[in-house]
């Protein structure tokens, strides 16, 4: 797949048809797999986190979110990527759950926000295969418990609305005990879809 390198991160050259492709084939996989869609807030934190850095590499598709990466690329000289944005990508997710037989699980934001969101996406799409919802509120010894929760709709997608880096330390922390193909860490997604 061609890719460009911006400060040192991978971005993918990756249409939206193509990310909706590398789903299909991750769900059947049966395996886990991290999309990042990068902004770029996520480039400076890959500058100054290693751990991030070390997570986003490892990443199997890395898409540009947008306006800053388009931006920081043509200042560059540099190919700018097709913009697949967090909340665009989520909306074709769900979207398409129902269709395609995907689970999606909203987890992430505010007491009441991801509840709010799976409402507002299913009046949107009635279809919408959305298997369950919770805050991104808990103590740090919770975590388990609460993957485990999660685990137990079964979900294919689970998309993790937590802010910069914190979503990404949970995917690296919790995708085999979570079980879902697909892992999306997708910032303030879920405030956007409530509001
Ligand atoms: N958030 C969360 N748990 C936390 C901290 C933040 O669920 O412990 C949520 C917050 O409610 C918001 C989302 O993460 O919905 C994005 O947060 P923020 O704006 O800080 O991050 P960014 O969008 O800049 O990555």
């Amino acid at each position: 797949r061609e890719s460009i390198t911006l400060h040192g991160m991978r971005i993918d050259r990756v249409t939206m048809e193509g990310t909706l492709e590398c789903v299909a084939s991750y769900i059947a996989s049966g395996r886990p797999h991290h999309i990042v869609t990068a902004d770029a807030s996520m480039v400076m934190t890959y500058r100054e986190d290693k751990e991030f850095a070390a997570i986003v590499d490892q990443a199997a598709l890395i898409t540009s979110d947008g306006a800053g990466v388009l931006w920081a690329c043509k200042r560059l000289n540099l190919p700018v990527p097709p913009k697949v944005s967090g909340v665009d990508l989520s909306a074709m997710l769900v979207e398409l759950s129902g269709k395609k037989g995907w689970r999606v699980f909203f987890f992430g934001g505010a007491p009441g926000v991801a509840e709010a969101a799976a409402q507002k996406m299913r009046e949107r799409f009635p279809d919408a295969n959305i298997c369950g919802f919770r805050d991104g509120y808990y103590k740090p010894d919770e975590e388990n418990t609460v993957a485990e929760q999660i685990a137990a709709t079964k979900p294919d997608i689970l998309l993790v609305a937590m802010g910069i880096p914190r979503q990404e330390k949970f995917i690296l922390r919790q995708k085999e005990r979570v079980g879902a193909k697909v892992y999306i860490g997708v910032g303030g997604t879920l405030d956007v879809f409530s509001g």
